[in-house]
């Protein structure tokens, strides 16, 4: 860890201090949920969100533990105030355990990891892959089809693969949300089959402020080329507009997807 301290249940600890317990099912099964929130100017964006969708994932897989939103709120502003930090991204990790008291708090702080930017003006290239996510709302640590499949964009020089489900329509990306655009009209996946990313809250109510329409469409890949175009949104990426999908590139990123870009940042 880059950064001093850490954050176990609530209390600050010398990273030096950080131990995984071998001997514990939950971890090494990876029984837990997590959050990635970034840090501005010494202030956790959408900090709220984050702790709440933390306690919904927890709650989708079962996961008993003793924490609530303000717990966690606390513990994550406890933790940018200890360290003194600027700009970071805090990862926070819930793991579970066979009783609800013994579940663990861990929230650290990361260095930040941005797109280059220049992907923001050219447009970034994602590819597909077949791949479900397993309980799509909850945020978990069950990540090898995800990484797999972004290990295999990067290979390929993309920024991230779209994950297209077992009915051949895709869903999101293994880290970010989707979105198709056409005119002022924005496309989405069910919101049953997707992760309801922070991101993406926020870029629709922005979206609706400047007369967009939000439509829920399954969209297959060879359908891409009927739409003027596409991004995709995350915490670290806000809104990174795509240029082409496997092998379909389109001629330039819409005028609308830079007019969205351009009004979410003005706001955050
Ligand atoms: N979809 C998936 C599967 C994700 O893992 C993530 C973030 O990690 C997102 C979407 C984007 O969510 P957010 O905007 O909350 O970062």
């Amino acid at each position: 860890m880059n950064y001093p301290f850490f954050s176990r249940n609530g209390t600050l600890l010398s990273s030096t201090e950080a131990v995984i317990p071998l001997d514990n099912i939950e971890y090494t099964y990876g029984f837990g949920v997590y959050e990635t929130v970034r840090v501005v100017k010494g202030e956790a964006r959408f900090l709220s969100d984050h702790s709440a969708r933390l306690m919904n994932s927890a709650s989708i897989i079962n996961l008993e533990h003793p924490f609530t939103i303000d717990t966690v709120m606390q513990a994550a502003e406890a933790l940018i105030e200890k360290n003194e930090i600027e700009s970071c991204n805090l990862k926070i990790l819930l793991i579970g355990s066979r009783t609800k008291d013994s579940a663990n708090l861990y929230i650290e702080c990361l260095a930040p990891l941005y797109p280059d930017r220049k992907l923001y003006s050219q447009g970034a290239k994602a590819i597909t892959r077949q791949y479900e996510r397993f309980l799509p709302q909850a945020k978990t640590l069950n990540m090898l089809g995800s990484y797999l499949a972004y290990k295999e964009a990067k290979s390929q020089d993309a920024y991230d693969a779209l994950l297209v489900n077992n009915e051949g329509y895709i869903t999101e990306g293994t880290r970010t949300n989707f979105f198709a655009i056409k005119g002022n009209d924005l496309f989405s996946a069910p919101e049953k089959d997707i992760l309801l990313g922070v991101t993406r809250n926020h870029v629709i109510k922005v979206a609706e402020a400047n007369s967009f329409k939000i439509v829920e469409r399954n969209i297959k890949p060879g359908e891409l080329k009927d739409y003027d175009g596409a991004f995709l949104t995350s915490t670290s990426t806000k809104i990174m507009p795509l240029i082409s999908v496997d092998d379909f590139t389109w001629l330039e990123i819409p005028a609308q997807t830079k007019l969205l870009m351009q009004k979410f940042s003005e706001q955050y």
